[in-house]
């Protein structure tokens, strides 16, 4: 762990293992920490803000590009790191590694444009300035997807805005987080601004929940536990940040250019093994191109290769443990006992040792069935055909959630048409790969709250100073 600038133990004669996904063999093990390291992080973090909030945000930038260049100069190292704990393909685990970067880089300079207001006042002798501030010590919790990313997209508006942090990765995947951490000691960071524990989520959860010199909590990760945080921060009145599930529809109308809605849906569905928030989960095909959607789709998938993520030319790696495993072979299982068709795949690789699922395109999926109804999390896709355009929009939007959705259509009223009536975050029209530094990340009803990325992703870590001034 590494609190006040300080690599520690701790006082936890327990560690976590962590577990290499491709071949269940145990690559670590961290300190199990708690309660109390929780505790040392956040006030470590407390004084750290006293004086990181002072400095000027061009000193804050300097910072930040320097852990940048070191990130790119470390890239391959982390995207190995990645791969063995997380299991996803190196390149993709290359790719996350320049994702996660990007957001240091792009607010490294957003920092600089944190500009206030003054307004005209409502008497002769007064002035009306608006500032902003950050917002103190944010705490950090992080899933197991995006060891990288899902970091440094909250860290470093945080960090760029003068906020000090705090920061819990996933149990699953801490070693990227930790190499991240060094690369920021490297880059000078002064000890307190940046802390990481690792251990025991509900412990340091509750004492960073109950703790009045935590501000800010981030979260990416379930609903389940979005709302627990939710409702621990009330007690405080924290700001919040949730990003949860998602349960991504993505719509190939009659107009749709076929081919590109293949290749983006193979984008879209099959990345990190299926395992994103954003990837699409249920696929509704307009009857009169499905035939021709389906076909396609299956020789797409067939071509992807299936293995340990080190391997030369793997597209789809393991699954993240055996529950995610058993998760996708219930929604599996399911839709086939309910009467849908498998295309292709539809089975766990038990040959090999890792969580191996084979890519699957289920057809004649219908709106009761598990894997249209909940997060399949794994390189499963459902497709329903439909008729109206009002019938899909109605079945896109029949969820509690609301991060992502995608579209298909060469048709420039229907794409804005039913782009406005998606009741989601993010719409990615004919692009199954949206997300950006600069682009607000989030989502509608049970999916979240706040932003992530552009200016939206940095106003997360500030508070709105009004100073009256009244004059001679
Ligand atoms: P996932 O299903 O993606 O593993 P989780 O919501 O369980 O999602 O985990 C996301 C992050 O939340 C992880 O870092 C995990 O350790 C943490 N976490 C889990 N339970 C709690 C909790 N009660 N309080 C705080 N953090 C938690």
């Amino acid at each position: 762990m590494y609190i006040n600038g300080k690599w520690i133990t701790g006082d936890t004669q327990d560690y976590i293992t962590v577990y290499n996904p491709a071949d269940q063999q145990e690559i670590a093990s961290v300190p199990s920490g708690g309660k109390k390291e929780a505790e040392e992080a956040a006030e470590s973090a407390y004084k750290a803000f006293k004086t990181w909030s002072k400095t000027t945000a061009g000193e804050r930038s300097l910072l930040l590009t320097k852990w940048f260049e070191l990130i790119e100069k470390h890239k391959e190292d982390l995207a190995v790191c990645m791969t063995k704990e997380q299991g996803k393909p190196y390149q993709e685990a290359l790719g996350e590694v320049g994702y996660a970067n990007s957001f240091i880089q792009w607010y490294a300079e957003e920092g600089k444009r944190v500009y206030g207001d003054i307004i005209p006042a409502s008497a002769p002798n007064k002035r009306i300035f608006v500032q902003k501030q950050p917002v103190g010590v944010a705490a950090i919790i992080t899933p197991w997807n995006f060891p990288a990313a899902m970091i440094t997209r909250k860290a470093a508006p945080a960090l760029a805005a003068g906020c000090t942090v705090v920061i819990k990765p996933a149990e699953e995947t801490p070693l990227t987080a930790l190499k991240l951490v060094e690369l920021a000691e490297e880059a000078g960071f002064p000890p307190g601004v940046i802390n990481l524990v690792t251990g025991n989520p509900k412990e340091i959860g509750e004492q960073w929940l109950s703790d009045k010199r935590v501000r800010k909590v981030s979260f990416t990760g379930s609903t389940e536990v979005g709302k627990l945080l939710m409702r621990g921060a009330a007690d405080t009145v924290k700001k919040l940040s949730l990003e949860l599930g998602g349960q991504a529809p993505l719509i190939v109308m009659g107009k749709a250019d076929v081919d590109t809605a293949v290749q983006e849906t193979v984008k879209s569905k099959f990345r990190n093994a299926g395992q994103t928030c954003v990837c699409s989960n249920r696929i509704y095909v307009h009857r009169s191109v499905a035939g021709e959607f389906t076909e396609k789709l299956k020789l797409a998938v067939e071509q992807l290769k299936v293995g340990p993520g080190l391997e030369e030319g793997v597209h789809i790696g393991p699954l993240i443990n055996q529950q995610a495993l058993e998760k996708v072979q219930r929604h599996v299982e399911e839709a086939k006992n309910s009467g849908a068709e498998i295309v292709t795949g539809g089975v766990s690789l038990s040959e090999q040792s890792g969580y191996y699922f084979a890519p699957t395109i289920i057809k004649g999926a219908t709106g009761d069935m598990l894997c249209m109804n909940e997060e399949t999390f794994g390189p499963v896709a459902p497709i329903s055909i439909f008729d109206t355009e009002e019938e899909v929009v109605e079945k896109a939007n029949d969820t509690d959630f609301g991060l992502a959705a995608y579209l298909f259509t060469e048709d420039l009223s229907e794409a804005l048409r039913i782009s406005e009536n998606l009741e989601y975050g993010i719409v990615g029209v004919n692009d199954g790969l949206p997300s950006v530094p600069q682009a607000p990340f989030g989502g509608f009803k049970e999916s979240g709250l706040g932003r992530e990325g552009g200016y939206y992703g940095i106003e997360e870590y500030l508070e709105i100073k009004y100073t009256s001034l009244s004059i001679k």
